[in-house]
Order: C-alpha cells, then structure tokens, then sequence
C-alpha cells in the first residue's frame, strides 16, 4: 500500500519534561515522553494526523472499545546507534503485524507508509528521550481503538490511531523460573491469538497472577486443546538449544509471529546453525532437560529483548536447566542482535530505519 507524504500537524509542548525524568531508574511504560501522535478513521479514510503533547484524550462511555474491545497494539523501539544517528528497528514488520491485527478484530488498514511516517515523526521530535545507555532504548507503543459512541455488537465506523514513546531499560533482570500452564490458555485455534489485540492481554493476567503467586515469573502457554504443546512465552515468543540446534514453535493463529523471533532465526541461518520451526511438545522439552538434550530456553521480545529460563516448573516437578550464565547461544545471539540494533556492526540486512 502506498500513500502520498504524510501531512501531520504539529503542536509542541511548552515545556520538556524530559528533566523530571531519572534515566538511572526507568520502570517499563511508566514514563511518556512530550509527544503522542493521534489520527482518526472517519469516512472510510484515515486523516487528522496530529502531534500533540503528550495528554488525556476526550471520550464517551458509551465508545465501543469499552464494550466489545475492538482494539489492539504495537510495541517496537527506537535506538541511538554508535553514530549518533536514530534508528527504528524494523518498523515495516510491525507495520504489517499492525494491519493483520486489524484485519482480524474488523477494523481499518492502515497503510504501511503512514504507520511508518508516523512513527518516524514522533520519534524524531522526541528523539532527545531516547537513552543514549546499553540495554535502554525508546519504547514505541502504536494502537487503534473503536471510538463510535453506540452500543450492538457490530465494527465501530470510526477509530482512532495513537503512538506513544517511552523511554525504557531492562525488562527482566534476572534469568527466569516458568510454569507450564495446562488450565488456561492464552490463545485457540480459530481465535485471535496471532493479533495483538487487547483481549488476548487481558485474558493472560489471571493465570499470570495464579503462576505469581506459586512463585513463577512468568507463563510457558500451550495449546488450548490437549496442552501438549509449548507455544509462546509470557508476551514473548519461546526458543530452546537442542542438541545444538535452534528449536521453535512454528508460527500458527494462536502464535504471534515477533519480530525478534524472527531477527534471531535470521542471524542463527546465517551462522549456519540449524533452525527448526515445528510443534514443539511439552514432552520432548522436559525430556531433553532430563537428559542433557535441551541445553538453553530462552524467551524472545521486542520489550524481554532475549531472556534465559533458568527453571520450568509442570504439574508440581521442577526442571532445572544449565546455568543460562553459561548459556552460549543466547549470549551470542543477544550480542548480535544488540550489534546491528546499536549500529555496532554492519545492518547487512538492513533492519535499521
Ligand atoms: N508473543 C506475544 C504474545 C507478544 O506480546 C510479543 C511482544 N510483542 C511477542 C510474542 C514478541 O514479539 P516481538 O518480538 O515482535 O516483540
């Protein structure tokens, strides 16, 4: 899809509030930086593409989103590379999982070109928010909503199109201890699990809090028939180190296709390290932990970057992996991929924006 340039309208902020902010303690998605992009849907056609400061937005209790949910996100980041220069990671991928996701919940395209545009302007106006420190970047978070004010379970005929930014460090600071879950699921066959919409986040926090509370970090979910096979991790996707192969989930409607899922496939081809998407079974995994077989578990996001599972617990057993410290694949990959999303090293496949 193509569009002409983008016109946004552009409003600033009086003030920065960019000195309020304690770069040495950011907490994910607690601070927003002085600028959000809004457009609406209205007509058939998208327009009214505005940069605001950041700030509440207007809305009626009867908009449908609240009701019926038509709504769903993006997460992506931006960088400030070695250069100096900023750089988003490969906004087209989220680009063209955003309008899948549309397409899914029955709402409007957004076409390639103005996602991008979008976000590239919000990004440059608050470019002074993104840390210039290891491990932290600019969180990008772009969502559309149901905003027609009437009730009946049928698409909204308006929408609305927002981005946020915020400034973030680490996700996780420690290697993880997991449980397999096989009361709920997050996700079947038919339903909507490869969108990112809302709905599927708020049906992952009950099981969430249950696991919290039996003292797991985080969820390995499987599928909702039989629970036999691991499908993602938490709101990442799961990979393992099997027999020195690259082992995951292929993707499928109850999987959400990452982007650093499928950067890190990439890199792990292009070392010529074999790579396996297929089903993977719950089974094969506690196996291969039992017997030496599966010598890494890692979870891989865009917010969790690439995180190591140090135990995965299943039905009251804990399985212990080997020590993630020494966990070379994940190092190695994690590397890398900081490498070229710090333009460190050559973007050969040019991931950079
Ligand atoms: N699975 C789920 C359910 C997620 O929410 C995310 C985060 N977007 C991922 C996987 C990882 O996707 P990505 O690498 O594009 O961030």
């Amino acid at each position: 899809m193509v569009s002409d340039t983008l016109d946004i309208q552009i409003s600033k902020a009086e003030t920065s509030r960019l000195p309020q902010i304690d770069y040495s303690n950011l907490v994910f998605g607690q601070n927003f930086s002085d600028h959000m992009l809004v457009a609406d849907y209205a007509d058939g056609q998208w327009q009214n593409f505005q940069i605001l400061p950041y700030g509440e937005i207007k809305m009626s209790p009867a908009m449908s989103v609240l009701h019926y949910g038509q709504t769903f996100f993006e997460g992506l980041k931006a960088y400030k590379l070695a250069d100096g220069r900023v750089s988003i990671f490969r906004p087209n991928k989220n680009a063209e999982r955003f309008n899948k996701s549309a397409e899914r919940l029955c709402m409007p395209q957004l076409p390639e070109d103005l996602f991008v545009q979008s976000i590239a302007a919000l990004v440059e106006l608050d470019q002074q928010w993104i840390p210039d420190k290891e491990n932290h970047s600019l969180y990008i978070r772009p969502f559309m909503f149901a905003t027609e004010a009437a009730l009946g379970v049928h698409p909204s005929a308006t929408y609305k199109f927002c981005v946020l930014t915020c400034p973030v460090g680490p996700y996780f600071s420690k290697y993880l201890k997991v449980k397999v879950e096989t009361e709920y699921a997050r996700a079947c066959d038919g339903g909507f699990g490869f969108a990112k919409a809302a709905g599927n986040y708020a049906g992952s926090m009950l099981p969430a809090k249950k696991a919290a509370e039996e003292g797991f970090d985080q969820i390995i979910w499987t599928d909702a028939r039989e629970h036999a096979f691991v499908e993602e991790l938490g709101a990442a996707n799961i990979v393992f180190v099997m027999d020195g192969k690259i082992v995951t989930p292929s993707t499928r409607d109850t999987i959400l296709k990452g982007v650093t899922r499928d950067s890190i496939l990439e890199i792990a081809k292009s070392w010529n390290v074999p790579v396996e998407e297929r089903r993977v079974a719950v089974a094969e995994i506690l196996d291969g932990i039992k017997n030496g077989k599966v010598t890494e578990a890692f979870g891989v996001g865009t917010a969790a970057t690439i995180t190591s599972i140090a135990e995965i617990g299943f039905k009251g057993e804990v399985y212990t992996l080997p020590d993630p410290a020494k966990g070379e694949f994940a190092a190695k990959l994690r590397r890398t991929l900081d490498d070229i999303k710090y333009g460190r090293t050559e973007d050969i496949n040019n991931w950079n924006y």
